[in-house]
Parts: C-alpha cells; sequence; structure tokens
C-alpha cells in the first residue's frame, strides 16, 4: 500500500505546496486503492474518469505559480446525495439510475473551485434514509474494520471510503445523524454543521428543515478545512445564514495546541443514561471524559428532559418532509419512466414510483402523507413540531450552564448486515443521541473516542455546540483528538484490519 494514501488532508496539502508529490501522483494513489480494496467495501457507487485529467489541470497551475487554496490537488469523495455535472446523481436510489444534473451542488462547485479533486460519489441509504446503507438499491457498503458489519448510514459510504483510505476526505449530509454515526461505526470524523451554516443547494433534499451537508475525514483539522472551503452564505438556499464565520482550521489547530480544555464546562445529560448503551460504548464515553477532567475539564450532570421524545418527533417531521420532497419523482421531471401501454398519467407515475422506490422510501411516503392529512396534521405533525421547540429549549437551557454537551454518538458499535434491516424501529434507534441536534439546528461532531472492550469495534464520542458555535467543537475536537492519539500510541484506523492491523 502506497504511503500517500496514509497522509491526512493536511499532510497531503503540505506535501503538494511543497511539490514532493503532485496532484496526479495522490490522486493515482487513492485510485489504485480503490481498485485494490472497493470490490469488498463498495464505498463508491461510481468512480470518476476524470480525476487524473482534473489533477493534471491542478499540477499545471501550480508549476505556474498561481497562488491555489489549501486543499488544492488533494483527493475528495462526495456522497451520492450531492448533484454533480460529471457523474451521476442518484441518492442510492433506482429511480434516478444514471441521472445527470445540469448544475453543480454549490458545496461541490465551492470544492472544485479550491481545487480538491472529485474522486467519485459514494454510496449511501435511499435518499439518505438508514443506517447501514443496506437500503441503497445498488448493495451495501461494509465496514472496513469488519466486512461483514455495517458502516453506518446514511453516508456510509464517505465514512467507509475515508475509513479505508480510498479518499483522505469526504462529503456527508446529516439529517439526523447520517454524518456522525457512520463517523462513530467506522473510528472517523464527521461533522453536522449548524444549521445554515452550509449551503444545501444541489443537496437532494430529504427532509429540508434538518439536512446540513458536512465534511467527514480521520482527523478534525481535516474536516476543519473542509468546512473552510465548502461553508459560508449561499443566495441560492434561502435558509443559508447570511454571516461571516471564522476559520475552523485556525479553530483546530488552536484546540491541538492543549489548554483548551482547562476549565471548559461538558454537560453530560443525565436522562440519556437510562439508554441502555452497550457497555464497551459507555466505558469508551467515561474514558473520554476522565481524559478531559485530568485537563481540567468539568464534567457538568445535565437534564434534557425532552430528549427521550426526539425519535419519535422525528419520524413525524421528517417522513411529512419526504413525502413532500420526493414528490417530484413523478416519471416526467427527472429519471426513470415505465410504459404502461395504454395507460394514463397516473398509471405511469404509479407504476413507476412502485419500481422507482425502494420499502424504506414507501414506509415513509406513507407515514408522512398520513401524518400530513387533514384531521391528522394536528394530532401528529403539530405534536411532533411542539416536541421539536421543547428540544430546543432543553439546549437553550443547557447552553446557559455549559460550554459543549458530550454524548456517545450511537447507543452501540457497528451491527451485522442484516441484523435490523427487518426491524425498522430497532434501525430508526440507531440515531437517538444525533436527532436532537438536527432537530434544535445546533452543531454536533463525532470523533473517535476508542475501541469497545466488549468487541474491539470503534467507537465516537458527540461533542454539540450552540448555533454557530462549530468553531468551538473543531477546538475542543482537536483537544481530545490529541489526548487520545496520544494515549493510544498512534491514530486509532491504524489498527484497522483493513491496514493489516489487529484490533
Ligand atoms: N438514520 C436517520 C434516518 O434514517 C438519519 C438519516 C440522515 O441523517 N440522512 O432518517
Amino acid at each position: 500500500m502506497s504511503d500517500i494514501i496514509r497522509l491526512t488532508a493536511a499532510e497531503l496539502a503540505a506535501e503538494l505546496r511543497a511539490g514532493s508529490i503532485s496532484s496526479v501522483e495522490a490522486t493515482r494513489a487513492h485510485l489504485d486503492r480503490i481498485a485494490a480494496v472497493d470490490g469488498d467495501v463498495h464505498a463508491f457507487l461510481h468512480v470518476s474518469d476524470a480525476a487524473l485529467e482534473v489533477a493534471a489541470g491542478i499540477d499545471a497551475r501550480r508549476a505556474a505559480g498561481e497562488e491555489l487554496g489549501e486543499l488544492a490537488g488533494v483527493p475528495l469523495a462526495i456522497k451520492d446525495v450531492l448533484v454533480t455535472t460529471d457523474m451521476p446523481s442518484t441518492s442510492g436510489s433506482r429511480i434516478l439510475e444514471g441521472f445527470m444534473s445540469p448544475y453543480d451542488a454549490t458545496v461541490v462547485a465551492r470544492a472544485r473551485a479550491a481545487g480538491l479533486v472529485p474522486l467519485g460519489k459514494t454510496n449511501m441509504d435511499e435518499f439518505a434514509m438508514g443506517s447501514s446503507t443496506e437500503h441503497s438499491a445498488y448493495g451495501p457498503t461494509r465496514n472496513p474494520w469488519d466486512l461483514d458489519r455495517i458502516p453506518g448510514g446514511s453516508g456510509g459510504g464517505s465514512a467507509a471510503a475515508v475509513a479505508a483510505f480510498e479518499a483522505p476526505i469526504a462529503l456527508g449530509s446529516d439529517t439526523g445523524g447520517s454524518i456522525r454515526q457512520p463517523a462513530h461505526v467506522t473510528g472517523t470524523v464527521g461533522v453536522k454543521p449548524t444549521y445554515g451554516g452550509v449551503s444545501r443547494y444541489g443537496s437532494i433534499a430529504l427532509a429540508s428543515s434538518l439536512d446540513q451537508v458536512g465534511p467527514v475525514s480521520r482527523t478534525v483539522l481535516d474536516s476543519a478545512l473542509l468546512h473552510d472551503v465548502i461553508g459560508g452564505h449561499d443566495p441560492h438556499d434561502s435558509t443559508s445564514l447570511a454571516q461571516e464565520w471564522p476559520s475552523f482550521a485556525a479553530a483546530a489547530r488552536e484546540g491541538a495546541r492543549g489548554d483548551v480544555l482547562a476549565g471548559l464546562r461538558v454537560g453530560v445529560i443525565r436522562e440519556l443514561a437510562d439508554i441502555g448503551f452497550q457497555p464497551g460504548v459507555s466505558a469508551s464515553f467515561r474514558a473520554s471524559l476522565a481524559a478531559m477532567e485530568a485537563q481540567g475539564a468539568e464534567i457538568v450532570d445535565i437534564s434534557a428532559p425532552h430528549f427521550e421524545y426526539g425519535v419519535a418527533a422525528y419520524y413525524l417531521i421528517l417522513p411529512a418532509e419526504a413525502s413532500s420532497n420526493l414528490a417530484k419523482f413523478d416519471s416526467v421531471r427527472f429519471g426513470m419512466r415505465l410504459d404502461v401501454p395504454g395507460g394514463t398519467v397516473e398509471d405511469v407515475m404509479s407504476v413507476t414510483r412502485d419500481a422507482g422506490f425502494g420499502d424504506e422510501v414507501k414506509r415513509r411516503i406513507i407515514l408522512g402523507t398520513y401524518a400530513l392529512s387533514a384531521g391528522y396534521y394536528d394530532a401528529y405533525y403539530g405534536s411532533a413540531q411542539k416536541v421539536r421547540t421543547l428540544i430546543q429549549r432543553d439546549f437553550d437551557e443547557a447552553f446557559a450552564a455549559v460550554d459543549v454537551i458530550a454524548t456517545p454518538s450511537a447507543p452501540t458499535t457497528a451491527f451485522r448486515l442484516g441484523e435490523q434491516i427487518d426491524n425498522p424501529l430497532q434501525m430508526y434507534l440507531n440515531d437517538v443521541t444525533t436527532i436532537p441536534v438536527n432537530l434544535a439546528g445546533v452543531p454536533g461532531i463525532s470523533i473517535p473516542s476508542g475501541l469497545s472492550d466488549d468487541d474491539g469495534l470503534p467507537v465516537g464520542i458527540q461533542f454539540v455546540a450552540p448555533a454557530r458555535e462549530d468553531a468551538r467543537l473543531y477546538r475542543v475536537g482537536a483537544a481530545l483528538e490529541a489526548l487520545l492519539v496520544d494515549s493510544w500510541g498512534g491514530p486509532l484506523l491504524d489498527r484497522a484490519p483493513i491496514l493489516g492491523g489487529a484490533r
């Protein structure tokens, strides 16, 4: 295996700037890695045939002395929920098989403008509904730590690509946990930015009031660098915040230098103790808290009494918004259209949607349509929105007393493929600690906290900050990461079997 793929994006960027590695070499190393392992991992739905050419263009501009962005020449994997002009965009669905977008998502356009090299599109649960990628119409992705296990979802492809060293960094989207839960089960870093902090333009909508695009990486600094590229106001997204953001990379670098933990107030939610985390997940969480406490952080017991209703409220709000967002796949405007000889347009629509959508998508469309129907709207959708407000208030009260909230990023380590697919409720509960963060619109990060002592699989710790305080997450995340990597004697992923390590 080439040493190039072992580099973080920040390290690779430094080599590119110094001229010791070219973007073509870096891109080829990752394409070779994809060719070598993606038959097993299946992180990618599509690999770009333009990547080497794009890389050569960056090398030529650098050679000509052009001032390039910090990540110029670094390869990037892109979740297939984001539309791209030069590669198909399917959102993991049969109904969009082969769909070519006439425009790039804003985050993709910004990544290209910054000189990042798109490697390909990554696998995901259909329309980002799921926690395992098993709902992808194109077959599941597998966890690089154990190929019999799930890589999380919906963005399992981006997380697995980064964990398997097929890409140094990737883009994901997070509606209820789809960046953070895959990070948790693959030993990687994932960030859900403040709602409105990153443009949703060109992100195929699941639930518009919850969706956020964000970075996926192996280190906190790499996520921060990518967030700096993709974030900021976009006039194409009416919910985009019109404000200046600080440099997240500067925040991560400050955190890694130490002493940001002294005096930091870290809230731990009392009610989450009853959730029934896997013992190894709880133990890893407590060990991370203890490591922070040893550096002077203060662990504060806080209450968030409405957290436990988050999943229930989410599974009314999300299907309601999704059923409306997915109405545009009508066999006329986008993607698949099946023939019904002599049939009406309704017949064509119904046959196409039946064949084009998978079971989980149909389940949520039915649920959402029902929840929004006249007579039930107040009872279901209206009540769920009230619960959402109560959860937002829980966060507001908590942040009056603490600087960040910490939770385990998910209740268990990676489960086996097939284990939860027939039990939607169990699948939904994987997001019990991440969903409230989307409902409140606040930012969250998941970073590796260690390996579970009961099964040796990765565990993540989530930090949550008040809205617009994403920089705080990078500062704290980088500080804990530096402590933990030091205590492990090297990055967690060095121990992943896919690198020949023994976990
Ligand atoms: N697993 C959650 C769901 O199925 C979250 C999905 C997401 O964040 N896109 O809805």
